[in-house]
């Protein structure tokens, strides 16, 4: 059986329904929950949640369930027992990932950790579980730290997450899919297949021109077209912000030459930010929303989409190990 980990129990990739391959229920820097400006209780939490979260089910019921990636790793908010309740009371599949977003949010207990350590630690949380919450971790998260530059401690965790990946055959998912030579030596020299890696955050307005997706497309990589809807039309745009129509004519050049299986979408978008104000107004619901309307629009048809939000996610998230 194809086998993937949510919160609430191993699944069957077939039970997906459609996926939102990268989403925070809530993302926060280290430490943000140190500073009492941000406090929020949890009743607030819920609130600013679960309607969010009752929209996605509600909109993905014409394809029989809905899975929400939630793709914010250790130490930046991650919170299993909410995710938890939360799936329970939406009917939404959660899946949470290990991993960190980046060298630069791990903290410095994980700084000095060795690849030996990083890799366990990953393992664990796939194959045993997460804590004592009883839930298995279904991803792994790693990133690139600011400066669009790998750090010493961005290349540990991708190699430990290579060889974490093959253990378990979790997928990684990365933040940014800038500087990617260095992962793809790692992942080449770690005999992990590219097409068990989606290189997030291609589609931003502050990666374009410095992501190679020739040589991530070369290598058999997935690239990440996952901020959809950080539009610069939006009344107060973040930084990372792009015009709507330049994305999407980025992600249909795809499309119309034959890369569908290639590219994943999603909207990258916070249900209850943590230490941030967030973008108001943006939620995983852009996908329906606005996305596929567009998508439609342009001539994209049912099937399409279908292989961009469930089949090829479901392939992607299916635990698939890598005998020695
Ligand atoms: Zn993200």
């Amino acid at each position: 059986m194809t086998r993937v980990n949510t919160v609430l129990g191993t699944i069957s990739a077939a039970e997906l329904g459609f996926v939102a391959i990268h989403e925070h229920i809530g993302y926060g820097m280290p430490g943000c929950e140190l500073d009492s400006r941000w406090w929020k209780k949890p009743e607030q939490r819920y609130e600013e949640t679960v309607p969010k979260l009752r929209k996605f089910h509600e909109n993905a019921l014409p394809w029989g369930a809905a899975t929400f990636v939630e793709a914010t790793g250790i130490c930046n908010g991650r919170d299993i027992d909410y995710y938890k309740s939360l799936s329970d009371k939406t009917g939404v599949h959660i899946i949470a990932s290990t991993g960190f977003v980046g060298g630069d949010t791990a903290l410095p207990f994980f700084e000095r950790a060795s690849v030996e350590y990083l890799t366990d630690q990953f393992v664990h949380e796939i194959s045993v579980g997460i804590g004592d919450t009883g839930a298995r971790a279904g991803i792994i998260k790693v990133g690139v730290s600011r400066g669009f530059k790998m750090k010493e401690l961005d290349l540990r965790i991708y190699r430990a997450a290579a060889r974490a990946s093959r253990i378990t055959g979790a997928p990684i998912f990365t933040h940014l899919a800038v500087d990617s030579e260095p992962a793809l030596a790692i992942f080449a020299e770690e005999g992990l297949p590219c097409h068990r890696v989606l290189f997030g955050h291609a589609d931003d307005g502050v990666s374009q021109g410095k992501v190679n997706e020739k040589a991530i497309l070369d290598a058999g990589g997935r690239i990440g077209f996952d901020t959809f809807g950080y539009d610069l039309e939006l009344p107060d745009p973040p930084f990372w912000g792009r015009r709507r129509q330049e994305r999407l004519d980025h992600f249909l050049r795809f499309l119309n030459t034959g890369l569908v299986d290639r590219v994943l979408a999603s909207a990258d978008a916070n249900c209850s930010p943590l230490g941030w104000p967030g973008v108001k107004g943006h939620t995983v619901n852009y996908l329906f929303e606005r996305l596929l309307p567009d998508l439609r629009e342009a001539g994209v048809e049912a099937s399409t989409i279908d292989r961009i939000f469930v089949r090829n996610t479901a392939e992607f998230l299916t635990l698939q190990p890598i005998r020695p």
